[in-house]
């Protein structure tokens, strides 16, 4: 089969697009025929090296398609079912796993990450992380939605519980990660705060339910957060970005506030004044990824067409490089999505 392949970490010129061995099924696997994957800002950390990645490596961790091959063992799925996979890869026997908290397995990957990824035209994978798709969703919406929604859905709903009522924050409302938090926020019944970087991503983010969005290149975001809700600040802010916004999402807060993130796109390097920390009773919140319950529950609004999909562009998987520099100029209003 074709695949997608690092043998050196690099710029995008270190993605070859190749031919590798098929996978082997074993008998309690099914075959899957990929027909579209997504890109992550993880594969462009996974290309530029991070620990835990060995090499030669398949990037990818988004991938939706249809089953070619169900093992012996295997029940429940046939043939020619459309499929998408769970992003993350777990032992599925531990005693987190057996609690369905899969993100703290000892073994937890992500895919494409300390494991192989889906940037190819064949998978060989357990029963458990496969999920039938309706004929509503294509390929496409289907392969954008696992992990940007299920890390979304885990920050603000796991992690810091939203509530109808309350006022949520969400920086950079235009990644994929973004759009999923703007739209869950939206269906708790959340007020949102949105940023993003040129008036067409406002608009863009304003027409998914946003009620304010902030230029974040142009306006000072805490100042603009206490203009808009009375100089009370929010409830929640959905953090990704990292060192770039980092002092402006801790003056955001109002009292008791809950801080909650999932990245650090601009760096990890981050200070707290411990004063404002204790005396304002702010929650801090690391999240990552989160549990096939969870992936369930949020799947089951994106087939009601409740939470939507938003796919910017696609690219044929050969033009892999393409697509990386496309994602790296930071243009994009959505999930950019390849096709094998
Ligand atoms: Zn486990």
């Amino acid at each position: 089969m074709k695949a997608v392949r690092i043998h050196e970490f690099g710029g995008p010129e270190v993605l070859r697009y190749e031919e590798v061995p098929d996978p082997r099924p074993r008998q309690n696997q099914l075959l899957i025929r990929v027909k579209a994957c997504g890109i992550n800002h993880l594969d462009i950390w996974v290309r530029k090296g991070i620990p835990g990645v060995s090499l030669p490596h398949i990037p990818g961790s988004d991938a939706a398609g249809e089953i070619v091959e169900v093992g012996e063992y295997v029940s429940g799925f046939r043939p020619g079912q459309r499929v998408l996979l769970a992003p993350m890869s777990f032992c599925n026997h531990c005693e987190k796993c057996a609690a369905g908290l899969q993100n703290q397995c000892p073994q937890f990957s992500v895919l494409g990450n300390a494991v192989e990824g889906v940037d190819c035209e064949l998978l060989a994978v357990q029963p458990a992380s496969v999920i039938p798709i309706p004929d509503s969703l294509d390929f496409n919406q289907a392969a954008s939605v696992p992990l940007v929604f299920l890390t979304a859905w885990h920050m603000l709903v796991g992690r810091a519980g939203i509530r109808p009522g309350q006022t949520v924050l969400v920086l950079g409302a235009n990644s994929g990660v973004g759009i999923a938090a703007l739209q869950i926020a939206k269906l708790f019944q959340t007020t949102v705060i949105a940023t993003a970087g040129d008036e067409r991503k406002m608009q863009r983010a304003r027409e998914l339910g946003a009620e304010h969005v902030i230029n974040h290149y142009q306006q000072k975001i805490s100042v603009e957060v206490r203009k808009l809700t009375g100089r009370a600040g929010v409830d929640v802010v959905f953090e990704h970005v990292g060192a770039a916004t980092w002092e402006e999402s801790i003056k955001s807060l109002k009292p008791a506030g809950t801080l909650v993130t999932c990245g650090a796109t601009t760096g990890p390097a981050a200070a707290i004044d411990l004063r404002f920390l204790y005396s304002r009773q702010f929650s801090l919140l690391g999240s990552y990824m989160g549990t096939m319950g969870e992936l369930h529950e949020v799947l089951k609004h994106v087939f009601a067409g409740k939470l939507k999909p938003v796919v910017d562009r696609s690219f044929p998987l050969g033009e892999i490089q393409a697509a990386h520099e496309y994602m790296e100029s930071s243009q994009m209003f959505g999930k950019i999505m390849l096709q094998p």
